[in-house]
């Protein structure tokens, strides 16, 4: 489902990405570990398109997203879900309007976007909430609206960047539940970057240990002695 070839990404003397090769099966869940300054984050944004790398592809369901620039760029993005650890969500729009978005940039009808919207806030447990602000929400609540409005699309590939990082052990042992039965149920394929071994634990089937922007082992989760 995501075929991540041979990137290589500097920043004057920094190698970010320094080789980097893995390949994610539709269904699984991907866990990348590794310390701050590793190369996560700018591998997991190469991956949706929000880094041009200097060498290297990236095949996400089919389609090379390396090199697309402006509509089709966006198209591809839609088919690839982003959380992030801080939420992103815009203050001003409600949680409905939030997880409307994409919907709205895709050119749905009002009446298809509101049915679409109630059906993915179901989804995620949040059905009660579509007229409250970002403000009014706990911190799982907000992570929720998150995980809802990457979904909105349907896309095939959930990327997490550090999605429960910001959250207590509670809060984050409930969204990585959710996103267990959205990969179960859905199908969904997600590819997560974290720095804590606890969240692969948890949810991954598979890992790669990243160190300064190498990947030094990876496999089935239960294949790997992870020693980070
Ligand atoms: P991680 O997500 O694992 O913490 P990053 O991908 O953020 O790692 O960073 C990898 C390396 O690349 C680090 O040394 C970081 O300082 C450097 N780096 C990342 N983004 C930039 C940037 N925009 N400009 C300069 N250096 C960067
Ligand atoms: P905002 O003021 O934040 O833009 P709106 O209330 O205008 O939010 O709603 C934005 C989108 O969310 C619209 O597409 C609307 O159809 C949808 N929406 C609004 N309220 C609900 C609701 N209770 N259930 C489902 N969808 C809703």
């Amino acid at each position: 489902m995501i075929t991540i070839s041979h990137l290589i990404k500097s920043y004057g003397d920094t190698r970010a990405l320094d080789d980097v090769s893995l390949t994610v099966e539709r269904g699984e869940i991907y866990g990348v570990v590794g310390t701050s300054g590793a190369g996560k984050s700018t591998l997991i944004r190469t991956v949706n398109g929000l880094e041009t790398p200097d060498s290297g592809t990236v095949e996400v369901d089919g389609t090379v997203i390396t090199g697309l620039t402006g509509g089709a760029l966006r198209a591809a993005r839609h088919r690839i879900g982003m959380i992030f650890q801080h939420f992103n969500l815009l203050s001003r729009r409600t949680v409905a309007g939030n997880v409307s978005l994409a919907l709205e940039a895709q050119g749905l009808p009002r009446a298809a976007r509101k049915a679409r919207v109630a059906e993915i806030l179901d989804l995620v447990g949040l059905a009660d909430r579509a007229g409250h602000y970002p403000a009014q929400l706990s911190g799982g609540q907000k992570q929720r609206v998150g995980i809802a409005r990457a979904l909105a699309t349907n896309p095939s590939v959930l990327l997490s960047d550090e999605a429960t990082s910001a959250l207590d052990p509670e809060t984050t042992a409930s969204i990585l539940q959710l996103l267990a039965r959205l990969n179960r149920e859905l199908g969904l394929t997600i590819l997560l970057i974290t720095h804590e071994m606890d969240v692969v634990k948890q949810i991954c089937t598979s890992a790669a240990l990243m160190q300064r922007g190498r990947i030094v082992e990876a496999g089935r989760l239960r294949e790997l002695l992870l020693t980070p």
